[in-house]
Formats: structure tokens, C-alpha cells, sequence
């Protein structure tokens, strides 16, 4: 049914406004699927609107870790989000989870409060029986942010999991087998890596991994099952369409790369990647 699947992307950025119609148009005459991401409730409520009625696009509902503020309503999140998020074309909570990028490293409140709305998408992850969209950001030069949210994660994992007894205590039962979910736009490491697959979480690149080679061990490392493509556009166009506007028209260059690195045949990728995409997100075919 599809050649390739971008499994994050922007497409209601104003970036498209020109074109939107002429390029989602494209996609599907290429045999492209996108999932188009919400990071606040504007953006969910646009990404559903793209989805609807169009066989190629699905839809996330979520708020972004990185627009979470001190005066951001932690338990406004599942009374905003829920309703959204019964919609058939929304295949996944998020993007949520931690950015700590662009914080000062000691600013413990704003961490808690991003911490408490990951929780709540989490929880409401659990309760809808969808994946979660992932988005996950440290510090430059640490884990600190993945360290922080796999935590979490462990913790509504259940099973073998250290960390906090009485949340896993909470959680335990049908709805600890349930938790599962996407680690978007990957930069971890070997250890961070293992750690989402232990959870059963896949792992997707963007077109960085055409321009640098900081991710290449890791993409190595992932098995073929567990790993997606995505493009994240309109940000991180891959080589050789840098510096314009990315488009989930060029993840079959992401492909390429990941094929590229680990030596594979370019059609059992291709497909794989399409199959692992329709697995995660419960896209039947
Ligand atoms: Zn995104």
C-alpha cells in the first residue's frame, strides 16, 4: 500500500501554507505516508484535520515538552488531549516527554512540571491503548533528559523494573503490557538505546543521519524491526535537499542512509520500515 512511511512530520507549519495541498498530493502519487504531529492543541487539532479523509496521513495529539512552562496546567492535559485522541486517524499520544535543552540544568521546577505532563500523556497513553510519540531532548553532552524519562517509563513498564514500587504498583496489570511507544528523532546512546528496546520501544532517524556520523553504531545497533524513518519536516532536510525546506517527500534519502550503514538490501529495509510503521501505530493495510 506504501513505499515509505514518514513517521514524524509537521505537515500544518506555515512552512506548507503555499503548497500544502500540491505536496500532500505528491506524497500520495509517490506512495508516501506521513504522520503528521501535534505539539500543542492548535497543532493536534490541525494535524487531525490534515489526516481526515486522506488514506496516506495519520495524526498524534500531544503537547511538546519544549513549550512546557512554569504556568503550564498539568492536570489540563487529559481533558484537553482525550477527546482528540479517541479519533481514529490519531495513531499515537505526543509528542510528549523531556527537553531539557534549552533549560539551565538546575531549574528543577520547570523539570517536575515536564516530568508530571509526560505522566499525564503517559497515563492517557495507557488508558486509550496507543503508542506514545516520544520526544526527547538532553542537555548537550549528557543523557540527562533520557535518563529522566526512562525512568518514568520503567516505571509504568512494570515486570523487571526498578525505581519507584509504588507507581509500578499503580500500574501493574493489563495496563503495564500496554505501555509502548516511538523514541523520535533518536540522539542516545548504546546504553540508551537498549534501554527503550528492553521497554519494547522502537527507535526512528531523521535526515541528521545523512550529514553526520554521531548516530552511525547506534543505527548499526537496532534491529531491523524496531527501527522507523521519519523526516521531521519541515526541520533537518537530509542530504542533498539541506538548507530548503524538508518535506516527507525526502524520506526515502533517510532510508537510503539507514540502508547505507548497515549493509542491508535496500528493498528488505524499505519494506521493513514500512511494516514496523504500520505495526507500531496499528495501521492495518
Ligand atoms: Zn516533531
Amino acid at each position: 500500500m506504501f513505499d515509505y512511511f514518514d513517521i514524524h512530520s509537521h505537515l500544518y507549519f506555515p512552512d506548507f501554507d503555499a503548497d500544502r495541498v500540491d505536496e500532500i498530493e505528491k506524497l500520495k502519487e509517490n506512495k508516501i505516508a506521513a504522520i503528521t504531529v501535534g505539539t500543542d492543541l492548535q497543532s493536534s487539532q490541525k494535524a487531525i484535520a490534515l489526516a481526515d479523509a486522506r488514506n496516506n496521513l495519520f495524526a498524534t495529539v500531544g503537547q511538546h515538552p519544549g513549550e512546557v512552562t512554569t504556568d503550564s496546567k498539568i492536570d489540563d492535559i487529559s481533558s484537553i488531549f482525550e477527546k482528540l485522541a479517541e479519533n481514529k486517524k490519531v495513531v499515537a499520544v505526543g509528542e510528549c516527554g523531556l527537553d531539557y535543552f534549552r533549560m539551565d540544568k538546575n531549574d528543577t521546577e520547570l523539570k517536575n512540571i515536564q516530568k508530571r505532563i509526560f505522566e499525564k500523556h503517559i497515563e492517557l497513553a495507557l488508558k486509550l491503548d496507543k503508542p506514545l510519540m516520544l520526544h526527547i531532548r538532553p542537555q548537550k553532552g549528557t543523557m540527562d533528559a533520557y535518563h529522566d524519562a526512562l525512568e518514568i517509563l520503567e516505571n509504568y513498564g512494570g515486570n523487571n523494573y526498578g525505581g519507584n514500587a509504588s507507581v509500578r504498583e499503580l500500574h501493574r496489570g493489563e495496563a503495564s503490557v500496554k505501555l509502548r511507544g516511538n523514541a523520535h528523532f533518536f540522539v542516545g546512546d548504546l546504553d540508551v538505546l537498549q534501554r527503550f528496546l528492553a521497554l519494547g520501544f522502537t527507535i526512528s532517524f531523521t535526515g541528521v543521519i545523512t550529514f553526520t556520523h554521531d548516530y552511525d553504531e547506534v543505527i548499526r545497533q537496532v534491529p531491523l524491526e524496531m527501527i522507523m524513518s521519519e523526516t521531521d519536516a519541515p526541520l533537518v532536510a537530509p542530504v542533498p535537499y539541506r538548507g530548503k525546506r524538508n518535506s516527507p517527500l525526502y524520506v526515502p534519502e533517510v532510508v537510503k542512509k539507514i540502508v547505507e550503514l548497515r549493509g542491508e538490501d535496500f528493498e528488505v529495509v524499505r519494506k521493513q520500515m514500512v511494516e514496523n510503521a504500520l505495526r507500531v501505530f496499528s495501521i492495518s493495510s
